[in-house]
Parts: C-alpha cells; sequence; structure tokens
C-alpha cells in the first residue's frame, strides 16, 4: 500500500480523554478511532492488525477441529430466560432494546444460550459428539468501567469457542487440547513470555477456570506468578487450598498486575440442562451433553501487544501481527532517482506478496521516520540519493534500532 493511499493521517497527540497508553498510540498512529468511552472504530492499520491476529486464532481453532459459524448480535429473550440470564439483576451489563411491536431483544455479551439451543437441532445422538464451535463475533457489554482503551470495550471482538462431548472424560481431553491450542496462540501472538495459565474461580462443574493473564501495568487484574512452574494464581481463588493442589508455597508465588486475554471454562451441564440439549448414548439412553467455552478477545489482544511492544517513539509490533511486513520510505531527492528505484523496489516486492507500506509521500525524513516510528513495522527500508550512490538501501530494525547497508538487488 502506498502512504500517499492511506486515508488515515497521524497525530502528535491522542485525545485529552483517553488515558490508555494502548488506545493513546494507536489512535495517533491512525489505528483506530475513539467513537465514545470504551467504543472504538478500526481503520485500515487497524483492521489489519486485527485480521492478523484473528488469521492466528482461526487457525489453532480449526486445528483443534474447530467449525466456524457467525451467530447474531440480537438475542431473543425467551432463551436467556430459560438460563435465567435476562433479568439485569442477574447479569448487570445487558444492552437491551425493542423491536417495533414492543418485545425486548437484547444485544449479546456471550454466546452460550443461542448456540446451545441451536445445536439441539444438530445433535441427537452419540454420534453427533464431539463438536466444536466456533465464531469471531461483536459482543456487547455496559462494562461499568471504560479506562482501558481497546483492552475494555463496550463493544468489541470475542472468538468464543463452545464444546459439545458425551462425558466427563472426553470433555477434559478436549480441554487439554485447547488449553495447549491456547499456549501456541498467545506464543504466536508474541506475548508467549509475559502470559501464564492462571488458576481462576471454576463455577459449580469444576473446581478451577484457567485464565491466560499477560503481565503489565495496564491490567485490572491481579495475579500471582510461580515462575518456576510458568504458572499462576488469580487472586481471587488464593487460598490453602489451591496452594496444596497445585504444590506450590506462597513464598513462591509473586503478585502481578495482570490481563485477561484469554479463558477456558468447563460448562457441564449448566446449559444443556436449562435449554434441554441431550443427546442417546450407545444404549439408547438420554444424557445430557457436557459443554465448555473457551473465549479470547482479539481487540483486547491487539492493546495488550501495543502495551508491552511500544516505547516513547511509539508502536513495535511483532512481525506476527504487523499490519505490514516492510516499511518502504523514499528520501526526497531532486533528480526523481530515489523515487524511481524505490517504486520499482515496491513493485517486485509486492510481485512477491511481501506486505509493503510504501511512504512515498512529499515529506521531510524526519516526519517520515516518526510517522515510521509511531506506526512500528518491524523492518524499515530507507533509499535516499546517499545510498542510491551505492544502488544500496538501509535496513532499520524498529525493535533494536541496529541498521545494516543492503545492495538493492539483493533486495
Ligand atoms: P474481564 O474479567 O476482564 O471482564 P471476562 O471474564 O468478562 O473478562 P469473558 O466473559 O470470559 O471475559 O470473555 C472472554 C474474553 O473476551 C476475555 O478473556 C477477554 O479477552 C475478552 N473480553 C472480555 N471483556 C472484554 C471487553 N470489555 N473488551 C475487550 N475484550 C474483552
Ligand atoms: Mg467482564
Amino acid at each position: 500500500m502506498k502512504q500517499s493511499h492511506l486515508f488515515t493521517k497521524t497525530r502528535r497527540e491522542a485525545p485529552k480523554d483517553e488515558v490508555a497508553k494502548n488506545a493513546q498510540l494507536l489512535i495517533r498512529a491512525g489505528y483506530i478511532n475513539k467513537e465514545m468511552a470504551g467504543v472504538y472504530s478500526f481503520l485500515p492499520l487497524g483492521l489489519r492488525v486485527m485480521n492478523k491476529i484473528v488469521q492466528i486464532i482461526r487457525e489453532e481453532m480449526n486445528a483443534i477441529g474447530g467449525q466456524e459459524v457467525h451467530l447474531t448480535a440480537l438475542q431473543d429473550k425467551k432463551v436467556w430466560e430459560m438460563t435465567n440470564r435476562w433479568d439485569d439483576a442477574i447479569v448487570d451489563n445487558w444492552f437491551k432494546t425493542k423491536l417495533k411491536n414492543g418485545s425486548d431483544v437484547g444485544l449479546g455479551f456471550t454466546h452460550e444460550e443461542p448456540l446451545t439451543n441451536l445445536m439441539k437441532d444438530h445433535i441427537r445422538s452419540f454420534r453427533d459428539l464431539p463438536r466444536a464451535i466456533y465464531q469471531f463475533q461483536t459482543k456487547f457489554r455496559n462494562e461499568d468501567r471504560a479506562k482501558s482503551g481497546i483492552m475494555r470495550a463496550r463493544e468489541f471482538l470475542m472468538k468464543d469457542l463452545y464444546s459439545f462431548n458425551v462425558d466427563d472424560e472426553a470433555h477434559q481431553a478436549f480441554y487439554e487440547q485447547a488449553r495447549k491450542a491456547y499456549t501456541r496462540i498467545f506464543d504466536r501472538l508474541g506475548l508467549g513470555g509475559q502470559t501464564y495459565l492462571t488458576f481462576a474461580a471454576g463455577g459449580s462443574f469444576s473446581k478451577y477456570s484457567h485464565e491466560f493473564q499477560t503481565i503489565t501495568d495496564a491490567g485490572e487484574d491481579i495475579i500471582y506468578v510461580h515462575e518456576g512452574k510458568r504458572l499462576a494464581v488469580n487472586k481471587e481463588v488464593l487460598n490453602d487450598e489451591v496452594l496444596g493442589d497445585l504444590g506450590i508455597s506462597r513464598t513462591d508465588l509473586v503478585e502481578k498486575k495482570a490481563v485477561e486475554v484469554g479463558n477456558i471454562f468447563s460448562l457441564g451441564t449448566k446449559f444443556s440442562d436449562a435449554l434441554g440439549l441431550n443427546f442417546k448414548d450407545a444404549e439408547g439412553k438420554l444424557k445430557p451433553v457436557i459443554m465448555g467455552s473457551y473465549g479470547i478477545g482479539p481487540g483486547r489482544v491487539m492493546g495488550t501487544i501495543a502495551e508491552l511492544w511500544s516505547d516513547d517513539k511509539g508502536l513495535v509490533w511483532p512481525e506476527s501481527v504487523s499490519p505490514f511486513a516492510i516499511h518502504l520510505i523514499a528520501l526526497n531527492d531532486e533528480s526523481g532517482d530515489v523515487k524511481k528505484a524505490t517504486d520499482e523496489l515496491y513493485e517486485k516486492l509486492t510481485k512477491k506478496d511481501v506486505e509493503v507500506l510504501y511512504d512515498d509521500r512529499d515529506e521531510t525524513a524526519g516526519t517520515k521516520f516518526s510517522d515510521s516510528d509511531l506506526i512500528g513495522i518491524p523492518r524499515r527500508i530507507v533509499i535516499s540519493a546517499k545510498t542510491l550512490k551505492d544502488n544500496s538501501a538501509e535496513i532499520k530494525d524498529r525493535k533494536t534500532d541496529t541498521v545494516e547497508m543492503v545492495a538493492i538487488s539483493s533486495l
């Protein structure tokens, strides 16, 4: 993409009311736009990052047998009344509205109810199991606090997968596969080193659930990290019992601020009982389906990466999610030779499917470099009158600041 074509402009200052570092940087670099508190639009650069995050998650969900769907945001009150989750006294973050005929609809904050209900038409016998169904879908939550930028939005994308199994053993086996898939996902997203499998409250069907918590001061959660075992315990369940279960001692734990980037949860028969999702086993006996749910917030992940991988000049994307692989910069020269050579290189790289953002604008070197630092593409290639004299270009690594001269022909 040519930067002269990109409609977004960088800006020196983030909006005054934006307090989160992730949103400040992403707004300044033109990745997102703040519509109101906790509500953000994704612009071309931001959408490219989001799509890369989504694709990594999608590949790993497909690898464990996930089938992708897209359920509706609008929710039928009747279905939610069956699990007693329609009432605002029970669920306090609903956005609700009314149809013209006066009946109530909600904007989904999660999708256990509609998917369980839908699966009643598709799961009849043990032969129809196991199943793992997932989506990338917009959730709406009337969150109290919206001070963490895109890490806590009121409208946000979620990957939610739901598993359906015949019994607890089969469920546990899938749960373990999902746990491993999550570890791969956060590794690939560049968060592996800072992300811990965290024991958290489990609900009525399992003692614990598991959160994937990434250490950052921007996080709203407190966890206790056991570095040796690469695991953590959420503050909400830290007690002698959990320490005993994990075979760890309190003195080995270090308190950290963290953000929950994902979680996996055993649901047991909570939803299948309430909504009547049963199957016939090999003996023809009717049994409730055992369920699990597995969430990740791609927007929260993007915000977390921005918090972790940035410096005083701007963003520093991991290669796997960077909007482009290369930021190609042509510095102005009077002769037009630099422009010509850089145009040519851009064409060649693009033909080879290398993702290039090409700064072909008529701007000063200072402006181009500071914009490039802010946008944060990991590798920068600069061609100037000076480098062109040697038929070479300068390659700069955004993270390490190291510079290398290479022949343009070798690029
Ligand atoms: P939190 O305790 O931080 O509010 P949660 O327990 O409500 O999270 P889930 O309902 O399990 O989160 O949602 C699954 C995933 O969706 C979370 O792990 C997180 O990555 C993401 N997520 C949840 N709430 C938000 C939000 N308001 N904005 C962006 N992403 C979110
Ligand atoms: Mg929440």
